[in-house]
């Protein structure tokens, strides 16, 4: 039997500690702690604007926190000691490196096809050789169920599609951990399903991920963890079932019962 799965080199441990974001005035992040152990899904819940996508982006070091600290395995910033110019960017940059970022929307590049899509991150920027980033690419197609697409160019596919193009060239660069951030949220509702298995199947495998979004049952199946956040800090966390299936605060049950 071939292997068409591609198996996380090695799923990382991620540390957030003391994490403070402020965006001028406004106070984003006030204090977040979590660890998500190797290999488990940790689903960021909260009302919008409750700081879950800053989290997230910290994370990716695509924003840069005032104080606290981030640690994927081995690679850790205490960002209030992070020196400023080029030291600091290649301390971001070393980070940055240890996740892979799945965004709402997709971003293909329109003229490439599916193949290129996802061939062009191992190849510009890891610099890897092009066969191995080719036959990597399509082992990830096969995974996320678009192997017979590789030549489509992003228009012929649905979003649904493009989103799993997405996916699997966030993989394709070998990260240790994948963030998803609201991944569903700009598909039409009957596409949605299928970018959810696509995830499920990848928590399976042993991905360690971190995943906002507002689909409860997807987080209900496929979360080891749940963070419910709410102005900036972490209200409640703790595994579904307790979180979602028995919420002890009532910020915690009051946003629920408004998206159910
Ligand atoms: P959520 O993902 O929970 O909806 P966000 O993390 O996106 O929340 O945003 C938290 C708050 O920070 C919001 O009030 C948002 O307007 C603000 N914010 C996020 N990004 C920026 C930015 N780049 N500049 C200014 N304000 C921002």
């Amino acid at each position: 039997m071939t292997d068409t799965t591609a198996q996380p080199a090695e799923p990382a441990r991620v540390r957030v500690h003391g994490l403070e974001k402020s965006f001028g005035d406004q106070h984003v992040l006030r204090g977040i702690d979590f660890e998500a152990r190797r290999g488990t899904s940790t689903v960021l819940l909260g009302p919008s604007g409750s700081g879950k996508t800053t989290v997230l982006r910290s994370l990716n070091v695509l924003e840069t926190p005032e104080a606290g600290v981030i640690g994927i395995d081995d690679v850790e910033i205490d960002f209030a000691r992070l020196p400023a110019g080029k030291a600091g960017r290649k301390e971001s940059a070393r980070l940055r490196a240890q996740s892979g970022m799945v965004f709402q929307a997709h971003n293909l590049f329109p003229h490439r096809t599916v193949l290129e899509n996802v061939v062009e991150g191992p190849v510009v920027a890891q610099r890897r050789p092009r066969e191995e980033a080719v036959a990597d690419a399509r082992t990830l197609l096969d995974q996320v169920g678009l192997g017979d697409r590789a030549d489509a160019y992003p228009f012929q596919l649905s979003g649904g599609q493009q989103q799993r193009v997405g996916i699997a060239r966030a993989l394709a660069l070998k990260p240790r951990a994948v963030l998803f951030d609201e991944p569903t949220s700009a598909l039409d509702p009957e596409l949605v399903g299928e970018v959810l298995a696509v995830i499920k199947d990848l928590a399976a495998e042993g991905w360690t991920m971190v995943i906002v979004t507002h689909e409860i049952r997807f987080a209900q199946q496929v979360a080891d963890q749940v963070l419910f956040l709410d102005g900036g800090v972490i209200v409640e966390q703790g595994t579904s079932a307790q979180v979602i299936g028995d919420p002890q605060q009532d910020r915690t049950r009051r946003f629920l019962s408004r998206i159910r």
